[in-house]
C-alpha cells in the first residue's frame, strides 16, 4: 500500500559536487520535520506557502551542529509538486552536505521517499492523472527538443483531455444502449440507434488518430538504435564517422581490424538514434554463415531497423546474398557507398534478392560526404519521422501516443470498439454496451482511473529517487 500518512524525504539533484543540491520534504509532518532541522527567522511551521527562509541547517537536538548554510522553500497543502505540505531545502552542492541534510530529516521523523515517489503522491492526490505523471519521467530522460516537446504537451495534460473527450462520448453512447436495453426488457432485441454507430466510429477515428503516429512519438521517446550491418571494408566504419561527425570509430584498409562495436549517438528527425558499428564480418568461408549472419541476426532483434551498407565500387559476394537473405522482409535502409568511384554492384541483383520489394536506397560517399543528406532523410522516413516537415507536425501541439503501454491499451480500446460497430444492429444491445465498457477500461487504463497498485509500481519504478 502507499502510505500517504507518512512523510517521506529525498536528494532531488543529481549525486557530486555541484553549486547547489535540493533536498525534498512532503507529508503532513513535513513543516514539523523540516523544522526540526532548521534555524532562521521564522520557525518553518509558522512560515506561510510560497515563501523563502534562510538559515541553518543543523542536526535534531543538536542546535550547534549545523550542516550548512541552506534556504527554505515552504509550500503549503493543496499548493505543491504533491498537494501535501512540501519544504525544499537549497544547500550547497556535495554529496556529503546533501546526505547529511537528509539524515537529519530522517532523525527528525522522515522517511527515505521510494524513486517517483513525489510524483506518485501527485497522482494519488489527483493533481496529475497517469498519462501527466509518466509524463514527468520522460520529461527528465528527454533527450532531443521533439522528445521534449512531447513530454511537456503530455504534462500539460494534451493527451489527457483528448482522451477524456472520448471517454465521455464513449460513457454517453454506453449509457444510451443500456438505457434501452432496461427498456426494452421484455420486448428481446434492442435496436441501436445510427446515431450510436456513428458515436461508436467518430470515438474510433478519434483514438486512431492519437495511435497513427505513434510509431514516430515512440521512436521519439525512447530513441531507436541502428546498427551498420554489411561486408567488410564496404565503409562501415567510415560511414558511421561521416554520420556521428568526428573520428570514433577506427577506419582501416585492412578487412576485418573493426572488432570492437562502437556506438554513437545522433538525432535524426527529432530521434535519438544510437548508431552501432558492428565488429567486422569476416569473409573466411566458415565464418560467413556462422559469426557474420549471427551477428546479423543479433544486431537486428534489437534494432527495428537495420542499415545495411553495400559497397557499390565492387561487385556483390555471395556474403551479401547471405546478409540480403536475413534481411528480407525487415526493415532495412540500404547505403550503397562510394559513389566517388565508378558503380559495379547491380542494384538490380540487391532487389531482385530482397524480393524485389521497394527498397530505401541512398547512394553516398562516406569519403566525400555526398548523399549523407539523402541517407539521413531515407532513416527518418522509415522511422517514421515522414516528410520534412513531420517533425513539426508532431510537436506543435499534435497529439501521439508515445509510450508502450498507451498504445497498448488504446489498441484494446480501438478493437473493443471495432467490436461494438460489428455487432451494433447484429447482436444484442447487451453485448454492444459490454464492448463500450470494454473501450472505456482501456482509456481508463493510460489517464489511471483503474490502474492497480501493480502497475503503479511498475510506473514510478522506473523514476528517480527524489521526483
Ligand atoms: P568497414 O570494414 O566496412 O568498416 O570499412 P571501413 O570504413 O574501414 O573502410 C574500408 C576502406 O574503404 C577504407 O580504406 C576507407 O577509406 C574506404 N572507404 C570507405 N568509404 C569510402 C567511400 O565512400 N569512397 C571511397 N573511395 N573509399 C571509401
Amino acid at each position: 500500500m502507499h502510505a500517504l500518512d507518512e512523510t517521506i524525504a529525498a536528494i532531488a539533484t543529481a549525486p557530486g559536487a555541484a553549486g547547489l543540491a535540493v533536498v525534498r520534504v512532503s507529508g503532513t509532518a513535513a513543516l514539523a520535520v523540516s523544522g526540526a532541522v532548521f534555524r532562521g527567522a521564522t520557525p518553518l511551521a509558522a512560515a506561510d506557502g510560497h515563501t523563502l527562509h534562510h538559515g541553518w541547517a543543523v542536526w535534531p537536538e543538536r542546535e550547534h551542529e549545523r550542516i550548512d548554510e541552506v534556504v527554505a522553500a515552504v509550500f503549503r497543502a493543496p499548493r505543491s509538486y504533491t498537494r501535501e505540505d512540501v519544504v525544499e531545502f537549497s544547500c550547497h552542492g556535495g554529496a556529503h552536505i546533501a546526505r547529511c541534510l537528509l539524515e537529519a530529516l530522517i532523525a527528525a521523523g522522515a522517511r527515505l521517499a521510494r524513486p517517483g515517489e513525489f510524483t506518485l503522491r501527485a497522482f494519488l492526490s489527483g493533481r496529475l492523472d497517469l498519462a501527466q505523471a509518466e509524463a514527468v519521467a520522460d520529461l527528465i530522460h528527454a533527450e532531443t527538443a521533439a522528445a521534449r516537446e512531447l513530454a511537456l504537451g503530455q504534462l500539460a495534460g494534451a493527451l489527457s483531455r483528448r482522451l477524456g473527450e472520448i471517454e465521455e462520448s464513449v460513457v454517453s453512447l454506453a449509457a444510451e444502449v443500456e438505457a434501452r436495453v432496461d427498456f426494452a426488457e421484455d420486448v428481446g432485441g434492442v435496436e441501436v440507434p445510427p446515431s450510436v454507430v456513428a458515436g461508436i466510429e467518430s470515438a474510433d477515428a478519434a483514438l486512431a488518430a492519437l495511435l497513427e503516429r505513434s510509431d514516430y512519438a515512440r521512436a521519439v521517446r525512447e530513441g531507436v538504435r541502428v546498427p551498420l550491418i554489411g561486408r567488410p571494408n564496404v565503409g562501415k566504419s567510415s560511414l558511421f564517422n561521416a554520420l556521428v561527425g568526428e573520428e570514433r570509430a577506427i577506419v582501416t584498409p585492412i578487412p576485418g581490424t573493426t572488432r570492437d562495436r562502437v556506438s554513437e549517438q545522433i538525432e535524426i528527425a527529432g530521434i535519438p538514434v544510437t548508431l552501432s558499428d558492428t565488429a567486422g564480418l569476416r569473409d573466411s568461408a566458415d565464418t560467413v554463415e556462422s559469426l557474420g549472419i549471427e551477428r546479423t541476426r543479433a544486431a537486428m532483434t534489437e534494432s527495428p531497423l537495420v542499415l545495411w551498407v553495400v559497397d557499390r565500387s565492387a561487385a556483390l559476394t555471395e556474403l551479401d546474398r547471405a546478409l540480403a537473405r536475413e534481411l528480407a522482409g525487415r526493415r532495412i535502409l540500404i547505403a550503397l557507398n562510394k559513389s566517388d568511384r565508378p558503380a559495379l554492384a547491380s542494384r538490380a541483383m540487391i532487389e531482385t534478392w530482397l524480393d524485389g520489394a521497394p527498397l530505401r536506397i541512398a547512394e553516398v560517399s562516406a569519403l566525400t560526404g555526398a548523399g549523407l543528406d539523402t541517407l539521413r532523410a531515407g532513416l527518418a522516413a522509415l522511422l517514421g519521422g515522414g516528410a520534412a516537415r513531420a517533425e513539426g507536425a508532431l510537436t506543435a501541439g499534435a497529439l501521439a501516443a508515445s509510450n508502450a503501454r498507451h498504445v497498448e491499451a488504446l489498441s484494446r480500446a480501438r478493437a473493443a470498439l471495432g467490436r461494438a460497430r460489428e455487432v451494433a444492429g447484429r447482436a444484442p444491445g447487451e453485448i454492444v454496451a459490454l464492448e463500450l465498457r470494454e473501450a472505456l477500461a482501456g482509456i481508463a487504463e493510460v489517464t489511471g482511473r483503474t490502474a492497480s497498485e501493480e502497475l503503479l509500481d511498475r510506473i514510478f519504478e522506473r523514476f528517480c529517487i527524489g521526483k
